[in-house]
């Protein structure tokens, strides 16, 4: 999953990011309103996490610009204005869901998977494929009666992209999509490198590979 962050303060947004990459998500941070505009229109995004109050531009702005484009993303607002009115307007311009500052770090993860859910953009809280069955809210994968594989977080973050389409074929830029937030190095074989470290773990014919298009796994639960 792909998340855009807009938050200004450093420090708020180091700790949100830390907890989003810690939950195996590639993020984008932008401290700043209209790049964020800027990035929707050029990026998909399985989630923005906005805050309102940014310089030079305003995050309820920024919420009416994405709706105003028809980007299905779910959007979560943090905002430290408690007022009433400030969280009806959100939600009426387009937000699923708001947190006021300060909140649990736990709960905006979880805040996030359930507008992700109500809006499928993750189809379901434990995805499976064939025997593989991957809890988002833990981060667990299993295998048949196996126990929790130890994944790498871009191996985790792939294997939740593949699973979030069981059935369909995801491209190598789909996938790097998926897995790589800006600023990381993509080198141009990192997908097969992630799929050959991933088939290790979870048994090479449960990832197929379609030559020339992309990777899959089964659609059959
Ligand atoms: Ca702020």
């Amino acid at each position: 999953m792909r998340v855009l962050l807009v938050e200004d303060d450093a420090m708020i947004g180091a700790a949100v990011e830390g907890a989003l990459k810690d939950a195996a998500y590639a993020v984008d941070w932008l401290r700043d309103g209209r790049m964020a505009t800027l990035a929707v229109a050029s990026q998909t995004y399985d989630i923005i996490v906005l805050d309102l109050g940014l310089p030079g531009c305003d995050g309820m702005d920024i919420l009416a610009e994405i709706r105003k484009a028809n980007d299905p993303a779910p959007v979560v607002i943090m905002t430290a204005r408690d007022e009433v009115t400030d969280r009806i307007r959100g939600l009426d311009i387009g937000a699923d869901d708001y947190l006021t500052k300060p909140f649990a770090l736990s709960e905006l993860l979880a805040r996030m998977r359930a507008v992700m859910r109500r809006r499928r953009t993750l189809v379901d809280t434990v995805m499976s494929s064939g025997d593989i069955k991957l809890d988002t809210s833990t981060r667990q994968v299993r295998v048949g009666e196996s126990t929790t594989l130890q994944l790498s977080r871009r191996e985790y973050t792939l294997l939740e992209a593949l699973m979030n389409h069981p059935g369909a074929i995801l491209s190598r830029s789909q996938l790097e999509d998926r897995v790589y937030g800006w600023g990381e190095e993509v080198e141009s074989n990192a997908i097969e490198f992630l799929i050959h470290a991933l088939r290790k773990k979870v048994g090479h014919q449960r990832i197929k590979n379609i030559r020339g298009v992309g990777w899959m796994v089964s659609g059959d639960a």
